[in-house]
């Protein structure tokens, strides 16, 4: 039960209303008419929604209600949720982000790590059935790349795949699965000959009953989510169930890091966004030594600081959203340039980063500048904190991420 610390006409002005009303302020001019409506339809959602999920609760009960209106994922179509795209996706992630900073997170584990491979490298019946279960949130579905002695190296995985007449035997360990104990479906990847794991990657899409196995993993900061570790027990999958065949999982696992770090960047910036207007409604009202906090200069300084960093990594974002969708998710892959290729992968990389970084740092900020109740349940800020603890390790840690950027510039000489 949550005991106030909070003044009642300051906790009614955090209504997330009024967050959204000043999100729009900050954003609005970014948005064609057309993105405005779907976030405005959106927020009407997530207003009416955020009273009714329990904090006491895992986030999965709160699937279906995102599924009946298409907001398990945007960035692919899906039945009438056509507006979608790397952008809409951002915007969903900013907006459920700032309702439930848990729930995305394990919502776009389901839709988008899991859900996308069924969009780009789908095409059988069972796996257009698997895409409905994900997308409808009837299923819970998780990637299990990640293994306990490769994480950063991950492509030099120990999961051993053997080909059989009628699909493959997976073997191996995977670790931080994130929704893996309760997920029906796994994204898994191993390698048939683990010494070439360029040429022989397969990825596949796993389901529990095939023979997986998980145990949940202790991660304080995001208790209504479970994070796992998952055994293949010599699970047999079928061929209708590969998204990638040996050698096209390598190619898979990479090109699928791209639309899973910019969808990161929509919740880290849904988590900065929350926490700074948070700070920003809470610091115009609160008093101290007879003046709101926010007429000294020591509080709104800061905050300006905080905010021309948060407006224009937002701006970089979309921008970098607009041409993934226009040259890359909404073009004939084969006309698609490698450079093109390359610069998404560049991009997205130090977007996902900056915007990670960034999301932490302005929570934790916000905390020290709006003083005891930030730390406490009564804001919203505190559980975004805990989520921008773990935003710059999923999806490729920070030395990884610095390792693509230094590799690209140290190449940049044999250009002149
Ligand atoms: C909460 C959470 C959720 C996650 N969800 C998933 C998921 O759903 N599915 C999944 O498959 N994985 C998931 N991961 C795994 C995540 O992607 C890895 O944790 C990440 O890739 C780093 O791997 P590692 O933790 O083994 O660290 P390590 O690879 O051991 O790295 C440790 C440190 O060394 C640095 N480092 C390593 N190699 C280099 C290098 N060459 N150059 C410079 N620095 C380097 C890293 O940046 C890091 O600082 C999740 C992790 C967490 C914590």
């Amino acid at each position: 039960m949550t005991v106030k610390v909070i003044k009642d006409e300051i906790a009614a002005k955090l209504a997330l209303k009024n967050m959204y009303k000043l999100l729009m302020e900050q954003i609005g001019l970014l948005l064609s008419d057309q993105e405005r409506k779907f976030v405005n339809e959106l927020q009407a959602f997530c207003i009416d929604y955020e009273p009714k999920i329990d904090m006491s609760k895992d986030v999965y009960v709160n699937f279906p209600a995102l599924g009946s209106h298409g907001y398990i994922q945007r960035l692919n179509q899906w039945k009438e949720f056509t507006d979608a795209g790397c952008k809409y996706e951002m915007l969903l992630g900013i907006n459920l982000a700032m309702m439930d900073p848990e729930l995305d997170l394990a919502r776009l584990a389901s839709g988008i790590l899991c859900g996308n491979p069924t969009f780009q490298h789908g095409g059988t019946p069972e796996l257009a059935k698997v895409q409905d279960e994900l997308m409808s949130g009837k299923k819970i579905g998780c990637i299990s790349m990640t293994e306990p002695n490769h994480g950063s190296d991950t492509v030099n995985m120990e999961a051993h795949v053997t080909k059989l007449d009628d699909g493959y035997k997976f073997d191996g360990t995977k670790i931080f699965t994130t929704n893996g104990p309760k997920a029906d479906y796994f994204i898994g990847y191993g390698c048939v000959d683990n010494a070439q794991p360029r040429q022989t990657m397969v990825q596949a899409m796993l389901s529990r009953d095939m023979g997986i196995t998980t145990e949940r993993i202790t991660i304080p900061v995001v208790p209504r989510v479970h994070i796992g570790k998952t055994y293949y027990n010599g699970l047999k999958c079928p061929n209708s169930m590969v998204t990638g065949q040996p050698g096209i999982g390598y190619n898979n696992l990479f090109d699928g890091l791209v639309p899973e770090r910019l969808a990161i960047v929509g919740s880290s910036l849904g988590i900065a966004w929350s926490a700074l207007l948070t700070g920003v409604i809470y610091s115009s009202m609160r008093e101290q030594f007879g003046k709101p906090i926010m007429s000294y200069q020591a509080v709104s300084f800061p905050f300006a600081d905080l905010c021309i960093r948060l407006s224009s990594a937002t701006i970089t974002a979309f921008r970098i959203a607009e041409i993934y969708d226009a040259k890359i998710l909404k073009a004939h892959k084969k006309d698609i340039p490698e450079a093109t290729w390359k610069a998404s992968a560049q991009w997205s990389s130090q977007i996902k980063q900056l915007c990670a970084k960034l999301s932490h740092e302005i929570c934790y900020e916000t905390q020290q500048l709006m003083g005891g109740v930030s730390v406490t349940d009564n804001t919203r800020v505190a559980q975004a904190k805990g989520v921008s603890d773990i935003q710059e390790v999923i999806g490729g840690s920070r030395g990884v991420q610095t390792l693509i950027l230094a590799g690209n510039l140290s190449k940049l000489i044999k250009g002149i």
